[in-house]
């Protein structure tokens, strides 16, 4: 017999959970499908075990900084199985928690995956599952491209199962996880090799937080290919793989291959036709600002929309979708516009609202900036040299603030505060009126001239 539910989620990762679990707060009968482990890329395979590997790195430069604050270290160990094992104890330790969490919240946990039967069913290994109302958040699965070889590297995904650090490190990519895994790698003792198909790291991001980064990545001893493009991965013994590339240039002696050159909504196998769920040209499900797909009682969150891809939008659409459905909150939905983000570099970046150029080609003329490069006081002392970059972008006369973009030690600390700020609609003289916090980096964003 059919089970039937107020709401399923397809999905227990940041969107699913969250949508279930705000839905059973109101009383409702709820249930998630998760084919894998609890807790869903974030948790397994993205922000979590991503941020300990950055943790780590961030140690490793500190220490190669302590020299000068006067401490003489003697050779310094790094056991990166250490760190993979404490790392894979803390995710699994947040993948149990999630299980008695759903049970303490009265929501039934359906293992396996779900493919539609129609618009108001799902299969499981062959059980069916009826609901008012179904969630679709699967989220989305890293891309190989259509290269010879492509198989012989990994993907983010591959980098978390990593048993060794690799001598030798090529990144195939230019945007976050790139940028990231390339850092971490780099600050832990890998050899990197980043090859971008063009010329900017962070191509969506604002142009001095790029050139930024880019002199920060290079200044850390990252050798940064622009323009190269990988025509074919070759083996050429167990441990050693090499690149051709299109522009001729054949590079050699890599351990590991990682490609972060995108990713796509995970709907195969959903079977979203036998439901009537439409998906854009790339495959992303379309909804309206309600997370409504073309289907009445049929909502997608997350990831597999295609939209502004982080966990906390994930988890706010699944939240607010369920306060509108059984809160009373008609209105209730997530406008996608002034999400701040965090790039996990070395130098960290935050980052919030309109570029600079994306200011101008709206507001033209309107639009003033106010900018800073500095070296930070911690970095007075170091023989490892990090600079500190930051741009308001403000338009009228009013100077409403638009756009906060941060590069610099703490920047991913600093940022949540301004975007409070930015969300509530601040201009550059409330800025500007707030007493500043010194001695701090981030003092420079309410004094900047
Ligand atoms: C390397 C990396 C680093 C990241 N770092 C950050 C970060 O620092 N900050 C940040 O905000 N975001 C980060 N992200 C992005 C973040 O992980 C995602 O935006 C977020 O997880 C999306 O949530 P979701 O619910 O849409 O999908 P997911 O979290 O991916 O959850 C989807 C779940 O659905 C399951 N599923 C799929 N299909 C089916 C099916 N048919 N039946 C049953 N279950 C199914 C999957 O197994 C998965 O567990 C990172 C991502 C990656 C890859």
């Amino acid at each position: 017999m059919t089970q039937h539910y107020d709401l399923i989620a397809i999905g227990g990762g940041s969107g699913g959970l969250s949508v279930a679990e705000r839905a059973a707060r109101y009383g409702k009968k709820c249930a998630v499908i998760e084919k894998g482990p609890l807790g869903g890329t974030c948790v397994n395979v993205g922000c979590v075990p991503k941020k300990v590997m950055w943790f780590g790195a961030s140690i490793a430069h500190t220490l190669e900084e302590a020299a000068g604050y006067g401490f003489s270290l003697s050779a310094v160990d790094f056991d990166w199985a250490h760190l993979k094992r404490v790392r894979d104890e803390y995710v699994q330790g947040i993948n149990d928690w999630y299980h008695t969490y759903l049970a303490d919240s009265g929501i039934s946990e359906i293992v396996g995956t779900a493919r539609f039967v129609d618009a108001r069913t799902v299969e499981v290994a062959g059980e069916r599952y009826s609901a008012d109302h179904i969630v679709i958040a699967p989220g989305g699965e890293p891309t190989l491209p259509d290269t010879e070889g492509a198989q012989l590297g990994i993907t983010s995904d591959g980098f978390f199962s990593l048993e060794t650090l690799p001598k030798r490190v090529a990144v195939v990519g230019s945007g976050y996880i790139a940028v990231e895994l390339a850092g971490m790698l780099n600050a832990l003792g890998s050899d990197v090799t980043m090859l971008l198909r063009r010329e900017h790291l962070l191509r969506n991001f604002d142009a001095m937080l790029r050139e930024s980064l880019m002199e920060e990545m290079l200044g850390d001893g990252i050798d940064i290919l622009a323009r190269t493009q990988v025509r074919r991965v070759v083996r050429e013994s167990d441990d050693c793989l090499s690149i051709e590339c299109e522009n001729g240039q054949r590079l050699e002696g890599f351990d590991v291959l990682i490609w972060a050159i995108g990713r796509r909504p995970l709907t195969a196998g959903l079977e979203l036709g036998a439901a009537g769920v439409e998906t854009d040209a790339h495959g992303y499900i379309t909804t309206d600002k309600f997370q409504q797909t073309n289907v009445s009682g049929i909502y997608a969150i997350g990831d597999v929309t295609g939209q502004a891809q982080l966990t906390p939008v994930a988890i706010a659409a699944g939240r607010r979708l369920s306060d509108r459905l059984f809160g009373g909150m008609d209105e209730r939905h997530l406008p996608y516009s002034n999400i701040p983000t965090v790039v996990f570099s070395h130098p960290p970046i935050g980052t919030v609202g309109l570029t600079e150029s994306e200011a101008r080609a709206t507001h033209g003329e309107a639009v003033k900036i106010y900018q800073t490069r500095f070296t930070a006081m911690y970095n007075a002392f170091t023989e490892r040299q990090q600079k500190t970059a930051m741009k308001l972008v403000t338009v009228g006369a009013q100077e409403k603030v638009v756009g906060c973009h941060i590069i610099g030690p703490g920047a991913d600390e600093m940022l949540q505060g301004f975007a409070v700020a930015i969300r509530m609609g601040a201009t550059k003289q409330d800025l500007d009126d707030t007493v500043a916090i010194h001695p701090t980096s981030s003092e420079e964003l309410v004094t900047m001239r």
